[in-house]
């Protein structure tokens, strides 16, 4: 009997799907691409504005892609939010990541009286959210971290400093990370969690000047003996399953923002490749130019085949602590060589801010820092493929 051939893995995309693009394309051409327009491309865009274009996305429940169907998300797979996503300039999906990852991690550890009051305004949008890990002197291994609480009756205070956090200068509610001062002092040190809601604990904010993404929101906040309603300490920890099984989305999502920037710029090397003419025909009909957009398009499609192999495997509840790593920084690593290619087929004029492929070269650097350092991510991969923890070597004190 003939068998009917099975292809071994499915590419295709489904009608649903590209028409799922192709609206949000759209969106983002109509409300989005006119706001980044008519401000200023070197500093971050007016609160209102965030505000607006978070409105928009909440309307389909895109703000909150990993909570249940159930209890306020979209209910949809990973692998179609990846394709939303990849549609959204990065200067606001790394927003909309910095949202969502505070909206998962409330929703993993709070309580469901917190849970009331923390996720509607989040995934409404009305509130805008942010993570705060990093300090001035904890970045890669989170365990130095410096900040503080102090718990005083029914309040706890925070001091401390925290750094490089996305959404924190335009941010009403940030799920803080600090060292709970009321442990015991001969134990471990023990770390939590602090809702801090602007409104009711002010505390001072302030964006920091970097080389990319700088119409996004990316700043420093500082707690000063800062009070906080002690109903507001996060005491569930959902483990480091459920913690890695986030930073991996994380990670992919951020390799996404690479996949849009080399796309972005390979366009436009292609169609300037196809009207500059040097040496009496135009620069596409070079060899080595071909051999260049050659290399730009197999970065992209690796990197976003990558990306949607590892989407895929979440769906399929597979671990993918591995996948995430390797995607993230083959990603950024791969799509960052490619901008840098794209920029040279524009010659002199790839390096002008007309062109608008500089920005491109210099958003794209920023991603090689979040959610992992490409160093982190090629230790977890390793970890990963060994079984063997590589990242805390030998104390040379201890020699
Ligand atoms: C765009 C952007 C958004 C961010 N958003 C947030 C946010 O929302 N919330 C938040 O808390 N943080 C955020 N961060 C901070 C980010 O998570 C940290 O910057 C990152 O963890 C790295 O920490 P670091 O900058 O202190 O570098 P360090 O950890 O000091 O690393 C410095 C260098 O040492 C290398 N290194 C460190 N340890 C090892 C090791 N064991 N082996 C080999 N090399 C090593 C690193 O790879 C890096 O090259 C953001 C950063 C950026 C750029």
């Amino acid at each position: 009997m003939k068998q009917k051939r099975r292809e071994p893995v499915e590419f295709s995309v489904s009608h649903e799907q590209r028409e799922m693009m192709r609206s949000i394309a759209e969106m983002v051409r109509r409300e989005i691409v006119p706001v980044l327009d008519r401000h200023p491309k070197s500093q971050a865009l007016p609160k209102s504005e965030l505000h607006r274009i978070f409105g928009l996305f909440a309307e389909q429940l895109l703000l909150a892609p990993r909570l249940p169907a159930d209890e306020g998300g979209p209910g949809i797979d990973l692998v179609d939010y990846g394709m939303i996503f990849e549609q959204i300039p990065p200067v606001i999906s790394m927003s909309m990541l910095s949202q969502d990852a505070c909206i998962a991690r409330l929703y993993a550890d709070c309580s469901p009286e917190q849970r009331e009051r923390f996720l509607p305004g989040l995934v409404s949008g009305e509130a805008i959210g942010c993570t705060g890990s990093t300090e001035p002197d904890t970045g890669s291994d989170p365990r130095g971290i410096k900040t503080r609480a102090r718990r005083d009756g029914d309040t706890v205070v925070i001091n401390g400093h925290k750094m490089w956090i996305t959404n924190v200068s335009v941010c009403d509610l940030i799920l803080v990370t600090c060292l709970d001062e009321s442990a015991p002092k001969d134990g471990p040190p023990k770390v939590i969690k602090v809702v801090v809601e602007r409104e009711h604990s002010p505390f001072e904010a302030k964006e920091i000047d970097a080389i990319g993404l700088k119409q996004g929101f990316l700043g420093e906040a500082v707690f000063e003996e800062c009070r906080v309603p002690a109903s507001n300490i996060v005491e569930a920890d959902s483990g480091t399953k459920i913690l890695n099984e986030s930073w991996s989305l994380n990670r992919v999502l951020v390799a996404l923002q690479a996949v849009y920037m080399a796309q972005h710029a390979f366009d436009q090397a292609l169609e300037y490749a196809g009207i500059r003419h040097q040496f009496g025909k135009p620069i596409a009909a070079h060899q080595l130019v071909q051999k260049n957009l050659s290399d730009i398009q197999t970065a992209i499609t690796t990197s976003r085949l990558l990306c949607y192999q590892t989407l895929w495997m979440m769906d399929q509840k597979q671990d993918t602590s591995g996948a995430a790593a390797m995607t993230k920084r083959y990603a950024q690593n791969a799509c960052q060589d490619a901008v840098w290619q794209a920029m040279n087929i524009l010659g002199a004029m790839g390096l002008s801010e007309e062109a608008g492929i500089e920005q491109l070269y210099r958003d794209i650097r920023m991603l090689a820092i979040p959610d992992g350092t490409n160093e982190i991510l090629a230790l977890i991969h390793g970890r990963f493929l060994t079984n063997l923890e590589a990242f805390r070597g030998v104390n040379p004190k201890s020699r």
